[in-house]
């Protein structure tokens, strides 16, 4: 495992820290190599988006650069809402300026007019810290031509969806947006098909305004990438997927806490790094946030990558995994996760809404063993509507997250359906308030 480069061994605590170690050289770059070079500089060291789609940071910023208009913008989701992540917020408070380093470039890249920073304002230890960092790197000249704006948001866990972000940029709730932020992006007033145009039209202008959103750990990479050059970042990690992950891990090991390691690192050698499962116990699977399908344990020799996660039937997402041993029933994990999506599903699509929660009750049903073997037909029909004509992901992960355990765990279904004695161990969605050393974490509601 390599060392990380994202992570600092102690939090930086000022400007002065971050230009001890080459802080300004990737803007620096940037500006010698002109937006399209800086681009291409991205786009050749292969870095992939860390907010859980992976998709090629360098597309992205070329297909916002290209986009119509004269309008584009930068925003950075910094909102962290996943169960069992905690990745971005450890980077904003240990290094802050290697984040504004990020965003300046990427604005300078995609020719952005305005930037913006989102996350919730119930993270103040972040507020604080991306404040006084932006304002230092601005006071330095080190913070681009671009101005950067941090923006505190509400706590629901669609703040995290990019669609909904950017309506929260323009004031509005977090309610997703139909249309994609490179369609139609921040305060755009071109015509637009299911939802309200921006609040702030430019006279004369019909723009679409094409915006990119990064997650925090991408920018922060890009920053490194643009200083020390696309091929020292593909020196770790896999061709696929080069560089480094930080990821979370919480749950059922010794020392819950977030490590950087290089891509392609095999999660079990992940989970060494947190102390190995609890005494007397033995792994039986994870979840890398509420959004992918569940590893189970005899897969925990995949290697921490794109490609790797995806071919096991798995998604690596944005690192955050729940470990859960062989103390619980996965039936009451499917339940809660349900739970938890049926809530926060915003009900603009009503099978999202409608199927999700309809498929908790269900759930709920047979883990208090008052359903019997018909409410799996039921549950399966349920399972492939959720998803239809849906605005935004989160109908899918409820069907994948909660189809995922019945068919990897069905003597977990069984053994409530069957009336037989099962692992009754109380389940929580693991929404990360704080990790304190030593691995204590605080857990939110
Ligand atoms: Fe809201 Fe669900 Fe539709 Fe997303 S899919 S916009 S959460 S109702």
């Amino acid at each position: 495992m390599a060392a990380g480069f994202l992570l600092p061994e102690r939090p930086l605590g000022t400007l002065a820290d971050w230009l001890a170690l080459g802080g300004g050289d990737g803007l620096r770059a940037a500006r010698r190599l002109g937006p399209e070079g800086t681009i291409d500089e991205i786009r050749a060291s292969g870095l992939r988006g860390r907010g859980g789609g992976g998709f090629p940071t360098g597309a992205k910023w070329a297909g916002v650069a290209a986009g119509r208009g004269t309008h584009h913008y930068l925003v950075t989701n910094a909102a962290e809402g996943e169960p069992g992540t905690f990745k971005d917020r450890r980077l904003m408070r240990d290094n802050p300026y290697q984040l504004v380093e990020g965003v300046a470039i990427a604005a300078f890249a995609v020719g952005a007019t305005e930037a913006f920073i989102g996350l919730k304002a119930s993270f103040t230890t972040e507020i604080d810290r991306l404040t006084r960092a932006l304002a230092d790197m601005t006071a330095a000249g080190l913070a681009g031509d671009v101005p950067i704006q941090i923006v505190p948001g509400p706590e629901e866990y669609l703040l995290g969806e990019e669609k909904a972000l950017l309506e929260v940029i323009e004031g509005k709730d977090p309610l997703p947006r139909l249309l994609p932020p490179y369609e139609l992006g921040l305060f755009a007033n071109d015509v637009a098909i299911g939802w309200e145009a921006g609040s702030r039209p430019v006279a004369g202008r019909s723009d679409s305004n094409p915006t990119v959103v990064n997650n925090v750990e991408s920018l922060a990479s890009a920053a490194h990438i643009m200083a020390n050059g696309s091929e020292w970042f593909r020196s770790m990690g896999t061709r696929e997927s080069p560089g480094t992950v930080i990821a979370t891990v919480v749950g059922d090991v010794r020392v819950p806490g977030v490590h950087e390691v290089e891509m392609g690192t095999p999660f079990s050698a992940l989970l060494e790094l947190c102390g190995g499962p609890l005494p007397g116990r033995t792994y039986k699977a994870a979840f890398s946030g509420v959004s992918n399908p569940v590893l189970p344990a005899d897969a925990f020799d995949t290697l921490l990558t794109y490609e790797d996660f995806a071919a096991r039937g798995a998604g690596l997402g944005a690192a955050g995994f729940v470990v859960y041993d062989d103390s619980v029933n996965m039936t009451l994990v499917a339940a809660e996760l349900s739970r938890f999506l049926s809530i926060e599903s915003c009900g603009q699509c009503p099978p999202c809404k409608q199927g999700s929660l309809s498929i908790t009750a269900m759930l709920a049903s047979i883990c208090n063993r008052e359903a019997g073997d018909e409410v799996l037909g039921e549950l399966a029909n349920r399972l492939r509507s959720v998803t239809d004509a849906n605005r935004c992901f989160l109908g899918t992960e409820e069907q994948v997250v909660v189809s995922s355990i019945l068919r990897e765990f069905p003597d977990d279904v069984a053994a409530f359906l069957e009336n037989r004695p099962a692992l009754n161990r109380e389940v929580q969605v693991p929404l990360i308030k704080e990790i304190h050393p030593g691995g204590i974490v605080d857990l939110g509601t």
